[in-house]
């Protein structure tokens, strides 16, 4: 459909990695400054849904500001911007509530009756069906995580936008996240924005990697590999030395 104003024309139920499926990042010549010092020039980027991309990029050169932004975080951006409402977010930090128990931090701010069911169905999905009335800081933060994924698709997001949401953890549930992760977005298909500074990561989950240089979008590139057999594949090196 047509994009209308603050908000972008979608269908539930839209095919994975197809063409047609709708539009849920349209930025447009995006820019930002701080204190009259440029951040992010030029951003024009549109990501679908069903599509899993990764965002690389040194330290300061302008990944949480973009996010932040496709976020409407923080909304003193020049250039066209739109996103769906129905958009969730996480962090590295997984910002559960510590007074609340596991459940309730997954349907905080949900209204309507069937929440619940789909806040225990989905900490099913990442293996805390168990955990409903525990307390977050009982969990661990490879399980907190869990928690704050859980919690970004009880919204059923059309975007989801990630900010180094593993960069605190230990090496061994990072990968078991990345499994996880990969199932998640396979079933749910939000669009899918992944920051990190991991180029095995990105190029291991990613349908498409994009970089940014110093606020600029110097990349932009399909990853076309099997899924299966990723890492082994020839492709996958020589993907990752072009991007170090
Ligand atoms: P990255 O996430 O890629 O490490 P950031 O987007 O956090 O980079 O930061 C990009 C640049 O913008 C950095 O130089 C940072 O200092 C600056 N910056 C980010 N947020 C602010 C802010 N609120 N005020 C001033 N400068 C900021
Ligand atoms: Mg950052």
């Amino acid at each position: 459909g047509t994009p209308t104003a603050g908000t972008l024309s979608t269908s539930a139920a839209s095919p994975r990695r197809d063409g047609e499926s709708p539009v849920v990042v349209d930025a447009r010549g995006v820019a930002r400054s701080f204190d009259g010092r440029g951040v992010l020039h030029d951003i024009t980027l549109q990501i679908r849904r069903g599509e899993f991309v990764a965002l690389l990029g040194r330290s300061g050169s302008g990944k949480s500001t973009l996010l932040r932004i496709l976020a409407q975080l923080d909304t003193e951006h020049d250039g066209d911007l739109r996103v769906p409402e129905r958009r969730a977010v996480a962090f590295q930090d997984s910002r559960l509530l510590p007074w609340a128990r596991v459940l309730p931090n997954v349907l905080l701010g949900l209204k309507d009756a069937r929440s619940r069911a789909r806040g225990e169905a989905l900490l099913a999905e990442v293996g805390l069906a168990d955990h409903a009335r525990a307390w977050p800081k009982t969990l661990s933060g490879g399980e907190q995580q869990r928690v704050a994924l859980a919690r970004a698709l009880a919204r059923d997001p059309e975007l989801l936008l990630m900010d180094e949401p593993f960069g605190a953890l230990d090496a061994l549930t990072r990968i078991r996240m990345h499994r996880l992760l990969r199932g998640l977005v396979a079933r749910h298909s939000p669009g899918v924005l992944l920051v990190t500074h991991d180029v095995d990561e990105a190029v291991l989950l990613a349908d498409r990697v994009i970089v940014l240089t110093d606020g600029h979008l110097s990349l932009d590139e399909p990853i076309d590999l099997p899924e299966v057999g990723r890492r082994s594949h020839p492709g996958f090196t020589a993907l990752r030395s072009r991007l170090l």
